[in-house]
């Protein structure tokens, strides 16, 4: 549509629009009314700024800023259309409905279980230490001794790193000779070096294994370790240690018994087992109907440790107990099988 300028087809204009808009119930139909007048291509009023160029100079003079005032009241007019509208939908919304809650990610079981197992460990006044996953074999093996011939060296599949490290280390060390560490006893004679005795600590931490991977085997997993270390340290010491970790971390009287066992850095060697805590001992299908739980190992610290860490002998006595993080979970949650703590599966891990 051709606009022809005069003031009535100018009045005129505006009043199409005023009614346009009364019209208008949806942003949608604002937009049209955008469109059809001030449209890039075709809108009327466009077209009617672009033919001033072809006007004389004295309807120019006139036209011009009438035309451009017109414009501009139209733009106002549509964005008081625009904004009404918005007010209008806003006053349909119910505003007592409960909100949209936004997903967000919260912290894996495994990690849940450290933080509360370590919680307790701090309130029964144990420190935690963290130390290197890559360490020298020395403290790996040799100041748990596990010498170079021991044949406790093939029980832990090792990945041994090729290249020469130089770390600064308190110790004198060779280059070579580093591995990825198999267990976290590995800060046993690094922590007894550090802080000397009496020591009551314990490190959570991750280790590896040179595994090939399959239904019970993964070449990386959790452990942690606590040892104490003071003059006349016992096995009943140990006995009730753990016994309270596990009553405080399950919220439940169990019991702890001790089979004999064998490590090369504790003698003598025991694996604790727990009472089974969801059948109470009397047997279900994860404990195997034996009402027993394995839990890893433990034992009286071995006095070439302390020789390696430098103590005076005879003087110190200490124990050290080692469990893997996952069963720790596994029985916290009842879940059944290990894997499902690394399979990233959002079903179960959406329950914790
Ligand atoms: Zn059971």
């Amino acid at each position: 549509m051709k606009l022809k300028l005069n003031n009535e087809s100018l009045a005129q204009l505006q009043k199409e629009i005023d009614d346009a808009l009364v019209g208008a119930r949806t942003t949608e139909d604002v937009d049209a009314v955008r469109v059809q007048y001030l449209g890039r291509k075709n809108g009327v009023l466009t077209e009617a700024l672009k033919s001033l160029k072809d006007l004389g100079l004295e309807e120019k003079k006139v036209f011009g800023p009438l035309l451009n005032d017109l414009k501009n009241r139209i733009e106002e007019q549509l964005t008081r259309a625009e904004h009404a509208l918005d007010v209008d939908q806003s006053a349909a919304r119910d505003l007592t409905l409960p909100g949209i809650v936004p997903e967000t990610g919260h912290l894996h079981p495994m990690t849940l279980v450290q933080h509360e197992l370590m919680d307790i460990f701090r309130s029964m006044g144990f420190m935690i230490v963290e130390g290197p996953e890559l360490d020298q074999e020395f403290y790996n093996f040799e100041s748990l001794n596990i010498p170079k011939t021991h044949p406790a060296r093939d029980i832990q599949d090792t990945f041994f790193i090729k290249t020469p490290i130089t770390r600064k280390e308190k110790r004198d060390l060779p280059k070579t000779g580093w591995v990825m560490r198999t267990h976290t006893s590995n800060m046993q004679v690094r922590i007894m070096e550090e802080y000397g005795a009496p020591l009551r600590c314990v490190v959570p931490a991750r280790v590896f294994r040179n595994e090939s991977t399959d239904a019970s085997h993964e070449h990386t997993f959790y452990q942690f370790e606590c040892f104490v270390v003071d003059e006349k340290i016992n096995i009943g010491n140990l006995l009730w240690t753990i016994q309270e970790i596990f009553r405080q971390l399950y919220k439940k009287d169990v019991k702890v018994r001790l089979r004999p066992g064998y490590f090369p850095f504790t003698e003598p060697s025991f694996e604790p087992d727990m009472s089974c805590v969801f059948c109470d001992g009397v047997g279900c299908r994860v404990c195997k109907y034996t009402g027993w739980v394995e839990m890893g190992g433990s034992g009286m610290i071995h006095p070439n440790v302390f020789k390696a860490a430098g103590f005076p002998e005879g003087k110190y006595t200490g124990f050290a107990f080692g469990m893997g993080m996952s069963r720790l979970a596994m029985l916290k949650y009842g879940l059944p099988d290990v894997r499902l703590f690394m399979d990233s599966d959002l079903r179960i891990l959406k329950q914790f």
